[in-house]
């Protein structure tokens, strides 16, 4: 499974992209800056080195936001999908990891999701029952307490 491929689209199709395994994270994040571009009340993310990522068709079609000081989400401009979150390297290095949203993906990955992530910013309106470890925090993946 390590060499295995997935590949992955927007809704519309006009963006298709491909990872290869062994993915580096997977896990739920409940930060502001996902949840409303998303219109969710969290986002699934996974995550591989740019070089184990490739875009296969509509690189033309994708939308850039640079939603932070060190982060660029792309998504379809036709569609709106919200696919991709690069992580800047610092003082303008090469990003070192992209966040691919999974339900882009077609097929599984490697891991399942592992972890919640800036669980304290979470919609009221969000319940979560399972067993996951909940982190928070300033760096959003601090190990909160178990009443966080
Ligand atoms: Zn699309
Ligand atoms: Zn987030």
């Amino acid at each position: 499974m390590a060499d295995a491929s997935v590949t992955g689209s927007c809704f519309c199709g006009a963006v298709a992209f491909e990872i290869d395994l062994p993915t580096l994270f997977c896990g739920h994040c409940h930060c502001s800056m996902c949840r409303r571009p998303h219109g969710a009340s969290f986002v699934t993310w996974t995550a591989v080195p740019p070089e184990q990522f490739r875009i296969k068709e509509g690189e033309g079609e994708l939308t850039t936001y640079q939603s932070s000081h060190h982060g660029r989400r792309q998504f379809c401009r036709t569609c709106g999908s919200q696919l991709f979150c690069w992580h800047e390297g610092e003082d303008g290095t090469p990003p070192k990891m992209i966040d691919v949203t999974l339900a882009s993906l077609h097929g599984a990955i490697d891991r399942e999701p592992a972890v919640h992530v800036f669980y304290d910013s979470r919609a009221d309106w969000t319940v979560v029952h399972d067993a996951l470890p909940k982190r928070g925090g300033e760096s959003g993946t601090e190990l909160l307490d178990d009443d966080a």
